[in-house]
C-alpha cells in the first residue's frame, strides 16, 4: 500500500488513476483508526475500484483549549489498519503543506454550521468544510464515504458538495458501536474505566428516545427531557445539547412528523462525546 505525503504527489497520483479510467472512493479520517473507520474503507471498496484513505489531524477544526495536542497520532498503525481494510493508498499530508503560511481562504456554511456542534465549537465546521474541500481537490475522488456518527458534519458536507458543485457522490456509512452501544470514537481512548462506564448514557438516552418514539411519542420536548434525565443520573456526565432535528434541514423541531434525528453531545469528565439516532419507522437505525 502506498503512502502519499504531499498535495503535489497526491494530485499526480490522482491524474494517473484518471488517465487509466480508475474510479476512486475516498475516506477522510483524522487517524486514531478504529473499526468505524475500517467499515467505511470496506464500504468505499464496494463503491469503487480504488480506495484512498487520508490521515490528517486538521488543526483548523479544533478550538482553543480543545484536544488538538493530545489527539491520538500513530501513522504507522493507521496505515496498517487502512491496508487491512482494503485501502490502496493513504494520503497523509503535513500541516505545513495543507496550510501554507498566509492561508486565508475558508469554506463556511452559514446556517446549520452555526447551531448545535457549531454553537458549542465555534469555527469547527469552517475547519471541517475547508479541509474536506482541500482533500477533495487533492484526491479528486468520484465517491467519498463519511460516517453517520457525525451526522451534522455529514449533512454539511452533502450541502457543500451540492452548493459548490463538487462532482463527487457522498456515501454514508452506519455507526459502528461497542457491544454496550457506545459509538466507536478515537476520543474513547481518553476515558478512564469509570468514565467509560458512564459514557454508555449517550446510547441509553438514544434508546430511551427510540422506545418512546416506538410507543407513539412525537413531542420533541418530552423525548429531550427523558434523555436529559438519563444523562443527569451519571455523576460525571454533563450535557452540551440534546436536540431533535428534522433530517432534511437539520433544524430543531417541536413535533416529529414521519422521521427525525435525535442528536446529542455530552462531556464525560473532560472527554466530549457525540452520538445520534434516527427516529423513524424505517429499518436503517444505527
Ligand atoms: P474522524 O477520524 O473522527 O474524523 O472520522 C473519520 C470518519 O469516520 C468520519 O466520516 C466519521 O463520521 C467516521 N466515523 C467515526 N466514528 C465512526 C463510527 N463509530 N462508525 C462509523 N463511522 C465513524
Amino acid at each position: 500500500m502506498e503512502v502519499v505525503q504531499t498535495i503535489n504527489a497526491m494530485q499526480a497520483y490522482a491524474r494517473a488513476l484518471q488517465q487509466r479510467g480508475t474510479q476512486v472512493a475516498f475516506v477522510p479520517t483524522m487517524g486514531g483508526l478504529h473499526e468505524g473507520h475500517c467499515s467505511l474503507i470496506r464500504l468505499a471498496k464496494e463503491n469503487a475500484d480504488h480506495v484512498i484513505a487520508s490521515v490528517f489531524v486538521n488543526p483548523t477544526q479544533f478550538g482553543p483549549g480543545e484536544d488538538l495536542e493530545r489527539y491520538p497520532r500513530n501513522l504507522e498503525r493507521d496505515c496498517e489498519l487502512c491496508g487491512e481494510a482494503g485501502a490502496d493508498a493513504v494520503f497523509a499530508p503535513s500541516v505545513a503543506d495543507m496550510y501554507a503560511d498566509g492561508h486565508t481562504v475558508y469554506v463556511v456554511e452559514e446556517t446549520v454550521g452555526n447551531i448545535l456542534e457549531g454553537a458549542f465549537r465555534p469555527g469547527h465546521f469552517r475547519g471541517v468544510l475547508t479541509v474536506v474541500a482541500k482533500l477533495f481537490l487533492a484526491v479528486q475522488p468520484q465517491v467519498a464515504v463519511f460516517g453517520r456518527k457525525d451526522a451534522q458534519q455529514l449533512w454539511l458536507i452533502q450541502k457543500m458538495v451540492r452548493d459548490l458543485n463538487f462532482p463527487i457522490q457522498i456515501v454514508a456509512g452506519p455507526t459502528v458501536r461497542e457491544a454496550d452501544g457506545l459509538a466507536l470514537s478515537s476520543r474513547n481512548a481518553y476515558l478512564s474505566s469509570e468514565h467509560r462506564r458512564q459514557a454508555t448514557c449517550l446510547y441509553r438516552a438514544l434508546q430511551r428516545a427510540e422506545d418512546l418514539f416506538v410507543a407513539g411519542e412525537r413531542t420533541a420536548a418530552i423525548l429531550r427531557t427523558a434523555m436529559q434525565e438519563l444523562v443527569s443520573e451519571e455523576p460525571d456526565a454533563d450535557m452540551d445539547y440534546i436536540e431533535i432535528v428534522d433530517m432534511d434541514r437539520f433544524s430543531p423541531i417541536a413535533t416529529i412528523k414521519d422521521a427525525a434525528l435525535a442528536v446529542m453531545a455530552v462531556r464525560v469528565g473532560d472527554t466530549r462525546l457525540i452520538d445520534n439516532w434516527e427516529l423513524s419507522t424505517g429499518a436503517n437505525k444505527t
